[in-house]
């Protein structure tokens, strides 16, 4: 029995349960006691701008290495610590460490950190952002938050005087996910992000089907419409980065050009994988 720091809920799990929820107490348990022991790295994965093939930044991704279970997807544990109350200490610790991380590198690249709704919606976010950046030495213009559609919804008001704040210290904002939520142009219209992230699952499919490409380009037309900049997330493909480049985007992440690592990509590398989207470009036009 081990009981949180953060609430006075005891954390407990028994035979006499269901195997799948105990499963995952099991799993919320050993989360908890993960954030308290640090257990949590980072990997890095570049992003990089379509017309010149330059990196622009890395975003961190959290890893959670079990200790029976082996490696466990944010997708799945980021959820249980959100449920749990034990996504701010989790988040804080994120922040923290890819400004710390950042602040080390070769060169003065951003960094791209996901933000929970839970957290946004937190009175202390602000001053526990400034003190990372004062304390790492990274200044704010290195630092930029992925947020969800969700993190709007729940209360727009109060996430709009956050975000406010966040910009008005030289922080970046993106739209995480977009496409496969509830943002309208409207919502888009009413907050201050610097640059749209497309969901992945707009990508999957582009070279095979005419429809997928069309629904592309409807999730593009907002951000050119608020003259906010397009990343494409998940391209692991050539012809995708050709198709993505062609229909609007400004910048990609994914598989083609580098997966998430312990240490940043080598830029110069990069610049020759994102080659290979314009080269298939030009191949089509030539046959
Ligand atoms: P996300 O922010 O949309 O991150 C992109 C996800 O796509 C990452 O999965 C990345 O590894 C994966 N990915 C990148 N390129 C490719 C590709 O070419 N093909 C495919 N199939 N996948 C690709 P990951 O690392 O498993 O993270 C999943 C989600 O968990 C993230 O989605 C984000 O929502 C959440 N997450 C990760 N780290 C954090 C964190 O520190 N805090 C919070 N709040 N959420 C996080
Ligand atoms: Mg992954
Ligand atoms: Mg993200
Ligand atoms: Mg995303």
């Amino acid at each position: 029995r081990a009981k949180s720091a953060h609430s006075d809920q005891p954390c407990f799990y028994d035979s006499a349960m269901d195997d799948a929820v105990r499963d995952r107490r099991e799993l919320a348990c050993d989360l908890r006691a993960a954030v308290q022991a640090g257990a949590f790295h980072l990997h890095f994965q570049v992003q990089a701008e379509i017309a010149t093939g330059r990196v622009t930044g890395y975003e961190a991704l959290l890893r959670w290495t079990h200790p029976s279970r082996g490696p466990i997807s944010p997708a799945k544990f980021i959820p249980l610590a959100e449920e749990n109350g034990d996504i701010v200490p989790l988040s804080v610790w994120v922040l923290r460490e890819a400004c710390f991380q950042a602040a080390l590198w070769p060169d003065p690249h951003i960094v791209s950190v996901n933000l929970s709704p839970l957290h946004l919606a937190d009175p202390q976010l602000i001053a526990m952002v400034r003190a990372a950046l004062d304390e790492s030495g990274l200044p704010a213009e290195r630092l930029l938050l992925e947020l969800t559609e969700s993190a709007i919804i729940r209360d727009r008001r109060y996430a709009l005087r956050q975000l406010a704040a966040l910009k008005a210290m030289g922080i970046a904002i993106a739209l995480d996910d977009f496409g496969v939520g509830y943002s309208s142009l409207d919502v888009l219209r009413s907050f201050p992000f610097d640059r749209i992230k497309l969901d992945s699952s707009f990508v999957a499919e582009i070279e095979r089907s005419e429809q997928a490409v069309a629904i592309l380009r409807s999730v593009v037309a907002p951000g050119t419409i608020l003259d906010m900049p397009v990343l494409a997330e998940g391209i692991e493909r050539p012809a995708q980065l050709a198709i993505v480049a062609r229909e609007g985007c400004s910048a990609i992440q994914g598989y083609l050009i580098g997966r998430p690592s312990h240490r940043p990509a080598d830029p110069d590398k990069v610049e020759d994988l994102m080659q290979l989207g314009p080269r298939v470009l030009r191949q089509a036009l030539v046959s």
